[in-house]
């Protein structure tokens, strides 16, 4: 399971918490956000047998940064293949969203919302577009607190 979003969506605590709940390991993307290269890296990760939580993914090493800074970690076609290596292991990705907040009035230059929505967006269309290529779910986290799923029997 890869759990991304865009920043302050609450997807390290829930990474945390279903990492408990399913005993499964975790690894936090941004332990390996200096690596220098980033596919065979991520690659490595997800063809690793057996079950792991990644809080973070490839989607945020293309997602944000070209709107933040206007270059990429990562490309499209690197993207979409490890989407593909998602999918022939069987996994998820999961887009955690949250409520953002509203727009100040007026608005400034420097408008912190508009920034986070814009790049709320962003997230939106790229996870549209890895779900022809893999299973993507929602976890709203606007919806009160996170349920954990149910365990695996067997
Ligand atoms: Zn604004």
């Amino acid at each position: 399971m890869l759990l991304d979003g865009a920043s302050a969506t609450g997807t390290s605590a829930f990474a945390s918490a279903l990492a408990e709940r399913h005993g499964h390991p975790l690894v936090r993307s941004s332990r390996i956000a200096d690596h220098r290269n980033l596919h065979d890296c991520y690659r490595n990760l997800l063809t690793r047998p057996g079950p792991l939580i990644l809080d973070g993914s490839f989607v945020s090493d293309f997602v944000p940064d070209p709107l933040l800074t206007g270059s990429s970690r990562l490309i499209w076609s690197q993207a979409l293949d490890l989407a593909g290596t998602v999918a022939r292991g069987h996994g998820v990705l999961i887009h955690v969203v949250t409520t953002a907040p509203a727009c100040p009035d007026p608005h400034p230059d420097q408008c912190i919302p508009c920034t986070r929505a814009a790049i709320t967006d962003a997230y939106r269309r790229a996870f549209d577009t890895l779900s022809a290529h893999t299973a993507v779910l929602t976890a709203d986290m606007a919806h009160g607190p996170v349920q954990p799923l149910p365990r695996r029997s067997g």
